[in-house]
């Protein structure tokens, strides 16, 4: 990474395509920082402030910062797939400001020493880390954990990811809580008895390759289960990586009752299909894994129309010998935080036409809002100056071995891309600069 040189403690943003998907804005607007906040926005030169230095940001897009709201950091017990500071790092690289992590780590995060340990600043992070606590003790699924106390603590939502909290009881009174609370409840949504060891999507390529597959109804049904029990309990209810045509309906269909649930979308859920596995490639193994061509056509079709709330990486590292294994003994998941923006206005914009404000929105405001991210994923003057900008029209060329991830497990390396990071930047500092 090139280092910038502003040292300024005033900055003035000039010329760019300032997107604010909150206000509708999209326009050429100037943006004054000072000491590491949105001090002014305006109308091209209209700024009435003074800056100590200029950037000359034309023909960039000027967003809020991206926030991911899936990430696994591998911290604490395996750093050799990842640290905090080289996912940050990975995270500032792909343009994201904020990361939210899961805890279903070594040991799990499900007390308040686990969650403050995560924020200490020991950890070296490069962007800010949210991190999100495990809903039942040690993920077991049996006992729930202490919403209150892991929320003082700075848990910023309660799941069990990884594994689904698959005890209808247990989930009623999560959401329960969660309506008490204010506190979002995610579930990774998979019947685990439909999938015992299933290795990818259940279909015609599962049969060819002779894989055993995992069912679109193991996650589908545990969809129409909790958003009954969101309805009922007035609970937020938030589907991370959601992967199915029916699993999406029935999240509309909640969403048109009014009740309380929200969802995201990975970039290789909207990119490839269970056809992508070709000759068993274990980069593309994930969970949930990838599905058929009409399931992404639904995805695409909820990214465009407001349905899904965010897109999330689920960025999940792992080392290279543990994915150098035949197919099914091979872990789940692949990396995802510098591919993330590329996919999202290769696939989404360029070929499919979705507005560079729903994109923006989808990685800012959307999560934001999901995790009730209080002056996060919008520019409004006082916030944080966490911005990411980007060339959306840079053609360039993702390359593995070039990630600031411990991990290469990405299906993606060697893929031309359009739409290139310029600068991350949290609370009016510098983190990645790539111009
Ligand atoms: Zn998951």
């Amino acid at each position: 990474m090139r280092e910038h040189g502003f040292k300024a403690d005033s900055l003035l943003i000039k010329g760019a395509r300032v997107i604010d998907p909150l206000s509708r804005l999209d326009a050429e607007w100037d943006l004054l920082l000072r000491e590491g906040r949105i001090a002014e926005l305006a109308p091209k030169h209209r700024i009435r402030g003074a800056a100590e230095e200029t950037f000359d940001a034309r023909g960039l897009v000027l967003a809020p910062g991206f926030i991911d709201m899936h990430v696994h950091l591998r911290e604490p017990g395996q750093s050799q797939k990842e640290t905090i500071a080289t996912g940050t790092a990975a995270a500032a690289a792909g343009g994201f400001t904020s990361v939210c992590c899961m805890p279903n780590t070594s040991p799990v995060i499900d007390s308040q020493e686990w969650v403050r340990w995560l924020q200490q600043p020991e950890r070296g992070a490069r962007v800010n880390v949210f991190p999100i606590a495990a809903a039942t003790m040690q993920s077991q699924g049996e006992a729930l954990t202490d919403f209150p106390a892991l929320k003082r603590a700075g848990a910023v939502g309660i799941s069990d990811d990884g594994r689904p909290l698959l005890d209808g009881k247990l989930m009623r009174q999560a959401l329960q809580l969660s309506s008490r609370l204010k506190l979002t409840v995610i579930q990774h949504a998979e019947d685990t008895r439909m999938t015992v060891s299933g290795s990818m999507h259940e279909g015609a390529t599962s049969f060819r390759l002779g894989l055993r597959g995992m069912p679109g109804a193991a996650e589908s049904a545990m969809v129409e289960r909790d958003v009954k029990l969101a309805h009922s309990s007035g609970g937020h209810l938030h589907i991370a990586h959601l992967s199915t045509a029916d699993a999406l309906s029935f999240v509309r269909r909640a969403k048109r009752a009014k009740a309380r649930v929200t969802c995201e979308v990975t970039p290789h859920h909207f990119t490839l299909t269970d056809q992508d596995i070709g000759d068993y490639d274990t980069n593309c193994k994930m969970n949930p894994p990838l599905r058929s061509a009409a399931d992404r056509e639904a995805i695409l079709a909820g990214l465009a129309d407001g349905s899904i709330d965010a897109i999330a990486t689920d960025h999940a590292p792992h080392a290279a010998q543990e994915k150098q294994m035949e197919f099914e003994r091979a872990p789940f998941g692949v990396t995802g935080l510098e591919t993330a923006l590329g996919l999202a206005i290769s696939e989404l914009h360029g070929k499919h036409q979705v507005p560079l404000i729903r994109i923006v929105e989808l990685f800012t405001l959307g999560p934001a809002r999901v995790l009730k991210l209080n002056g996060r994923g919008t520019l409004v003057p006082g916030n944080q100056a966490d911005l990411t900008i980007f060339d959306p029209k840079r053609r360039w060329t993702f390359e593995a071995a070039a990630s600031l991830s411990k991990s290469r497990n990405t299906p993606f390396d060697g893929w031309r891309l359009t739409g290139r990071l310029a600068m991350t930047m949290v609370s009016g500092r510098i983190v990645h600069y790539a111009l």
